[in-house]
């Protein structure tokens, strides 16, 4: 796989991210102690039978890391690099994303380690609803409320929405969110991740005084969430100029044709060999001179050995966990404007709760109140971040972290302990 190298261990990431905002609000040392950790974690075996006939066990995950602020929420990952250890920092961060933005969530993560490029439609069905099958007791609409991740889709939401709706003898659209629309799901969650990320760009460039019309941006990672915001930015007059997939990087100074990009990666599965687009390595793709970076692939992929290199003046987090305490540090003293990721891409489970909250009501809504209301959360929660960057004079992935951990904080001292 085409990478820059990974370093380190995400969790220990989420610790530490979290160690430091908790230093800056001095907070209280028996609340570190009741929401730092995950309060549930379950390792789960998952047989599947494969196309040649032969049985392959894969291993599953679902760590609840919080319900102090209300049903775990969070989405599944297939991908071979997916450990315990991973997921946990995936759930950890789902419980400060939902409290950035606002929603009545705790945090959540699933993953299995798999490789599903490499394997057909029947037989990640088939691993789907056995995995179900083995987080079943710990799942429901009240509960933990799984939703995609990546190389998972709407398609995988329906096997789990099915599995679930099965066992229970009813069906039960509100288990997961992500789900096709004729199921239950919501206009404008499929792109909901994208759009959130170019309203908090927006919300960036007007901070900084930067027109979005003709700046410059690279985009790493072209699955679900980077398409779609290198589309919006393509569409407000931004220019692309390179783009990376797992298999290969593209450069064109004069912006690529992202829709055309699009079509060809749904067409062929990877960016490489686009038309007048020019190769180049993933560590030129990250110090290309540019006004927006966008990290929308996995964790730990800017970390110290190639923080100092990078070339823009804007990072916007898409993926989650994509730079090390290492590299933050680096960018801060380079006085780049660093969007973290629990506010950046957080669109993604707002409008997973906006679909939780019309299957719950029965009652669905129009595509463009979809974007109204996300917008409004975006902008809304861009402000509060920004406030307490400027207020305390603490880097933006601080701050978010401080209004996070501070709500989670809050609420677990009004509901005190039990017993
Ligand atoms: N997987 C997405 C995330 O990391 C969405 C989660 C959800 O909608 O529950 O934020």
């Amino acid at each position: 796989m085409l990478t820059t190298t990974m370093t380190g261990n995400a969790y220990d990431v989420a610790l530490e991210n979290f160690d430091t905002a908790a230093d800056a609000m001095s907070l209280d040392n028996d609340v570190r102690e009741m929401i730092k950790y995950p309060e549930r974690i379950l390792t789960v075996t998952v047989p599947v039978r494969m196309d040649d006939g032969h049985i392959h066990r894969f291993e599953g995950y679902r760590v609840q890391h919080s319900m102090v602020r209300g049903p775990a929420k969070g989405g599944i990952r297939f991908h071979p690099q997916v450990t315990l250890d991973e997921v946990k920092a995936l759930a950890t961060w789902m419980t400060w994303k939902c409290a950035v933005v606002n929603i009545p969530f705790g945090g959540a993560k699933g993953g299995i380690t798999c490789d599903p490029k490499h394997m057909s439609q029947d037989e990640l069905q088939r691993m789907t609803r056995r995995y179900t099958s083995a987080i079943l007791p710990l799942i429901g609409p009240e509960r933990d409320i799984p939703a995609p991740d990546v190389y998972t889709n709407s398609q995988t939401m329906a096997w789990i929405m099915d599995t679930y709706s099965m066992t229970k003898g009813y069906p039960i659209p509100g288990v997961v969110t992500g789900k096709p629309i004729s199921l239950g799901g919501s206009l404008g969650r499929n792109e909901a991740t994208g759009r959130g990320v170019f309203y908090t760009i927006q919300s960036a460039c007007e901070h900084l005084h930067m027109q979005l019309a003709g700046a410059t941006v690279v985009v790493q990672g072209f699955g679900n969430a980077g398409s779609i915001t290198a589309q919006l930015l393509h569409e407000a007059g931004a220019k692309v100029i390179a783009v990376s997939d797992s298999t290969g990087c593209v450069y064109n100074k004069n912006g690529l044709d992202i829709p055309e990009l699009i079509h060809m990666k749904a067409l062929v599965g990877h960016v490489e060999g686009f038309p007048e687009s020019e190769p180049i390595t993933p560590s030129q793709l990250l110090a290309l001179k540019c006004d927006i970076l966008v990290p929308a692939a996995l964790e730990n992929t800017v970390h110290a050995e190639n923080a100092a290199m990078l070339g823009a003046k804007i990072v916007a987090e898409a993926a989650n966990g994509p730079l090390t305490p290492a590299a933050d540090r680096i960018l801060e003293s380079k006085g780049v404007f660093v969007i973290p990721d629990i506010l950046c891409n957080a669109g993604g489970v707002t409008v997973s709760y906006f679909e939780w909250v019309q299957d719950e009501q029965h009652l669905f809504w129009e595509a463009q109140d979809v974007y109204n209301r996300l917008e409004r959360v975006m902008k809304t929660s861009f402000r509060d971040v920004l406030k307490i960057h400027q207020e305390r004079k603490v880097p933006m992935r601080i701050a978010a972290n401080i209004l996070g951990i501070g709500r989670v904080a809050e609420a677990v001292q009004l509901r005190s302990i039990y017993p």
